[in-house]
């Protein structure tokens, strides 16, 4: 308030004038309360004008002034004998100015606020009764520009009782709101302005964030509008309009949460105000774990770790720990020590010893370890490890095992050395290998002219590590290859070694040649050891083939040469008069009481194809497919069947589908290899469709190509790879499958017969191939070229619905199948190679992996470029294991969400608590129908190969 004419006791002395005019008087108001009141009533007198100004008033900081009028008016009517000068109003005016400027009162510099009149007149009988109509007026002025201002009333001949003057501004008084502390705050000028107010958060809080806290005062004085708010800071929590800290016992990490929440198990705080707990003794928080987790400890010791040795390879297999310290981030980790036999002293293995699927990091409970020294002690700890193990400084827990190894064949030799080199012998020395494992008897050297046509080696035999090799042919260029053996067997072969004989004197041609008589007598010698040995050497086996201990070359060096194609040379088997041998050659005759069927997988071409278990006596149990050939079988049919074990037999390659052995003196007649659980390449995927990394779909192709490599480095074309000739395993790997082709493609819905004779799968076939018959390695790569784009589309039917003619036609015309969705360019660029026209310019498999482990390395050649399509699933964290991201997605995928409830009540919320399920898990949960667990457990299988598969960078072995 700026004037209040009633709360002044005093007289008012303002200024009135004329002096005879308006005129100070007391009196008491309504409630008989003395006042000051100033009265005029010269309604008499004609041209009356009556001023009379108050004191200055300074305006404060108010912008817009409402003036309270309260006075009351006599009705002209009510006057006896009224001449006609009598008025019923009087006018308001006002003066700004900076300061105080006198008593003397000028009309012209006011200025007029309006004309006020009376709502209400009272006559003389009211007066009578001491009861006036009193009339309330309100005027507002501004916006103001000077310090104060003075008003003004004047009377022109009314009757007038001026009650009380009031003068006031409004303003929107403090407040507390939203924690927000906002200030006393004057209101605007204008009627409809609002003044935008800033907030203050109260202790202990903070504004939320992008939203500082703001308020509008309107004209009426109203706080209106609020915007945005303060919040209480971590450790504190709201109460009425303040914050206040957490109590003992409780947190709260953010000023993001309501409420102070109580400490999650094992854990405390014993002050005020905190934003965490802190673990008990003996617990910790992983960095990843959030402040709301409970914290956890290592886990204890593995169970039951058992292991079982053969030869130089050990697997370990063991139960999860009883206490898992509360988390389900449970891996293991396997340490090896190699220890001396006397006295017992052990010292870390070195790198030489390989372990699958990992040293550490390991999901499942089970680990292989290879290359281990032969007739050696070594103690293996299997350590349980979760998220806080390498927090806690507390004792290690182990399961401990001390095994001793068996024997094993030497490993390669070391380098070898050329010392003298003629024109017709080649003297060679090497290194011992680097592990011998037992003493080493005899090494053998093979080798062969390098640009021969037949498939034909020599060997020589050395008991020390150096020999001559002798009867060689002038200037040409031999292979040479070496490797050891022990009472354990022959080690591997060391690498090629290309050496070339030095070049012929013409004076000395050797008279042998140009003697007809020693010609026929050496091939008659050379010839007599060839049958005796192909008589013999059969018998006693591949390995062991006899050899004569040579009179002419000394005691040290063991010496003969005979035509006989090579262990690591692919054998055709037809080439074998009697193909009962042959399979015997190469696969091992398994007892059919050891072969168990258990599940019919599908039909061959021969007769069923089967699941089941291999069981031989003294050996791990293993999981086998089961080809059996159908009774009433011809000779022919029997020969056409165990023809492909013949040529599987001869390979051994982690993606080469491998062959335990045959049956062929029960009924039936069967092939046994490796189980592949998750069956073709082809379907695998079509079922998978989408769900894959690419990372992923290059590491089964680098693994298919690997398998390729070795085939032709065997020197096998396989004339028929294609993705559903391709086997997956539970761990994703892909294999290598269906040989000879001559059962195979007859088998093959995609085969046609071709124009040249024999039938062929089209859409994979090399054109050379389709057109000549000309099959080789180079015709192997353009099929994998096919299968590269089968693989990235996710089992699409390369050429679509096109017919075999079209497509033959299209390829002349130098049509190829474009890049599939989300292939990078440099995946296609790489099928292209495949198929170019020329064979001579294709990759070779040796190149297509190194160009794939350099994608699998820099996972960035991998994207597809922006703009083309998005590439979702690259470059996923490890964490994001699958394409789904809930239990739910996942459920809904396979069409299962009616066991969601199930899961959940079972407290499988997570999708790596799901991977670790068993199928007695899945039988636990309450699912009955066979067929639902059967689904369940063959998703659970995949995920969890997935995980796995992430979790070793996607690179196959
Ligand atoms: P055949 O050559 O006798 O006609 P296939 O090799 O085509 O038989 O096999 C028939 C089906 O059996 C294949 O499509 C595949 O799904 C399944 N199968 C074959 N071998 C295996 C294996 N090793 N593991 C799992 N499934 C296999």
């Amino acid at each position: 308030v700026l004037l209040d004419s009633k709360a002044q006791q005093t007289e008012l002395e303002w200024i009135s004038y004329p002096p005879n005019g308006w005129e100070e008087i007391s009196g008491l108001d309504e409630s008989y309360t003395p006042i000051r009141t100033y009265q005029v009533c010269r309604v008499m007198e004609p041209n009356q004008n009556n001023w009379l100004r108050t004191n200055w008033i300074e305006k404060r900081n108010a912008q817009r002034i409402f003036v309270e009028l309260k006075f009351t008016l006599r009705d002209c009517n009510s006057l006896p004998g009224m001449v006609g000068t009598c008025k019923e109003t009087f006018n308001l005016y006002y003066q700004e100015t900076d300061s105080e400027v006198g008593r003397s009162m000028q009309e012209t510099q006011y200025v007029k606020i309006d004309t006020i009149a009376a709502d209400e007149s009272f006559t003389q009988g009211d007066l009578g009764e001491r009861k006036m109509k009193l009339n309330t007026e309100v005027r507002i002025i501004g916006p103001l520009s000077r310090q104060g201002f003075y008003l003004a009333f004047q009377d022109v001949g009314a009757c007038i009782a001026l009650v009380s003057v009031k003068v006031y501004y409004k303003k929107c008084w403090s407040i507390i709101e939203n924690l927000t502390i906002f200030p006393d705050t004057v209101t605007g000028s204008e009627f409809s302005s609002l003044v935008e107010v800033e907030g203050i958060c109260v202790n202990n809080a903070e504004e939320e964030a992008d939203n500082s806290p703001k308020m509008h005062c309107s004209a009426e004085g109203e706080w209106l509008v609020p915007i945005g708010k303060c919040i209480c800071k971590a450790g504190f929590h709201q109460k009425g309009d303040a914050c206040e800290p957490c109590g003992r016992g409780y947190y709260k990490t953010s000023s993001q949460d309501l409420q102070c929440s109580r400490c999650p198990m094992h854990s405390f705080v014993d002050r005020e105000g905190s934003r965490r707990c802190d673990c008990d003794d003996g617990y910790y928080r992983a960095f990843s774990d959030p402040p709301s987790a409970a914290c956890t400890r290592p886990p204890s010791a593995p169970q039951n770790l058992v292991y079982n040795i053969n030869q130089t390879t050990l697997s370990l297999e063991w139960n999860p720990p009883a206490d898992t310290g509360g988390r389900n981030d449970v891996t293991y980790r396997v340490r090896c020590q190699h220890c001396s036999w006397e006295p017992e002293e052990c010292k870390p293995c070195g790198p030489h010893v390989g372990y699958f699927p990992a040293q550490s990091q390991l999901v499942d409970t089970y680990v292989n370890v290879v290359d281990l020294l032969a007739h050696a002690n070594y103690t293996f700890e299997v350590e349980a490890v979760n998220g806080v193990s390498d927090l806690s400084r507390t004792q290690r827990l182990f399961a401990t095992v001390s095994i001793a190894t068996g024997q094993a064949a030497p490993s390669i030799v070391g380098e070898v050395i050329k010392e003298k080199v003629q024109q017709r012998s080649i003297q060679l020395s090497w290194q011992e290998p680097r592990q011998l494992n037992g003493a080493i008897t005899e090494y053998e050297i093979k080798y062969y002219k390098k640009d021969q046509k037949d498939r034909t080696y020599s060997t020589v035999r050395a008991k020390s590590t150096s020999a001559t090799v002798n009867n060689l042919k002038p200037s040409t260029a031999y292979v040479f290859q070496i490797r050891a053996f022990t009472q354990a067997g022959y080690g591997t072969f060391g690498p090629r070694m290309e050496i070339t004989t030095k070049e012929e004197e013409t004076a000395a041609i050797v008279s042998s040649e140009q003697n007809p008589v020693i010609i026929i007598a050496v091939v008659a010698v050379a010839g007599t050891i060839i049958l005796v040995f192909m008589v013999f050497g059969f018998i006693i086996g591949r390995r062991h083939c006899g050899y004569s201990k040579a009179d002419q070359e000394g005691d040290e060096e063991l010496y003969f040469q005979f035509k006989f194609p090579g262990s690591k040379t692919y054998i055709d088997p037809e080439t074998n008069e009697d193909p009962n041998r042959s399979v015997h050659q190469f696969a091992k005759e398994l007892d059919a009481s050891y072969v168990q069927i258990e599940r019919v997988l599908g039909a061959g071409q021969f007769g069923e194809v089967c699941s089941g278990r291999l069981k031989v006596p003294g050996k791990r149990d293993a999981a086998v497919a089961i080809k059996t050939l159908k009774v009433g079988h011809t000779e022919k049919q029997k020969k056409d069947f165990l023809c492909e074990a013949s040529i599987m037999g001869q390979f051994d390659h982690p993606n080469v589908v491998h062959l335990e052995g045959v049956v062929t003196r029960g009924k039936p007649v069967m092939i046994v290899t490796e189980f592949m659980e998750n069956g073709s390449l082809d379907a695998f995927l079509r079922i998978h469709d989408g769900q894959f990394t690419i990372i992923q779909l290059v590491g089964m192709l680098r693994g298919i190509a690997s398998g390729m490599r070795y085939l032709a480095d065997m020197g096998y074309v396989h004339r028929n790879l294609a993705a559903r000739n391709v086997l997956v395993n539970s761990n994703l790997v892909c294999k290598v499958s269906d040989f000879g082709l001559s059962r195979t493609i007859n088998d093959d819905p995609e085969a046609v017969y071709s124009t040249t004779g024999g039938k062929i799968s089209v859409r994979w076939t090399a054109p050379e191939a389709i057109q000549f018959r000309k099959f080789t390695s180079a015709s192997d790569v353009w099929s994998y070229g096919v299968v590269m784009w089968e693989v990235m589309s996710f089992g699409e039917r390369p050429y679509w619905d096109m017919s075999n003619q079209d497509v033959m036609k299209a390829l002349e015309e130098s049509y190829r199948l474009p890049a599939p969705m989300d292939c990078a360019p440099g995946l296609h660029q790489l099928m292209l190679d495949c198929w170019k026209k020329d064979r001579g310019e294709r990759p070779k498999f040796d190149q297509i992996i190194s160009i794939l482990d350099k994608m699998i390395r820099n996972p960035n050649t991998l994207k597809t470029p922006v703009g083309t399509c998005t590439s979702p699933l690259l470059g996923q964290s490890v964490s994001n294991v699958s394409a789904f991201h809930s239990v739910e997605e996942w459920l809904v995928a396979i069409k299962m969400e009616r066991y969601r409830d199930n899961l959940t009540a079972a407290g499988y919320i997570s999708l790596e608590s799901v991977a670790r399920m068993s199928t007695e898990d899945v039988v636990r949960l309450g699912i009955t129908q066979v067929e639902h667990q059967k689904k369940l457990m063959s998703s659970i299988q995949t995920m969890r190969a997935q995980m796995f598969h992430l979790h070793h960078t996607g690179v196959q072995v």
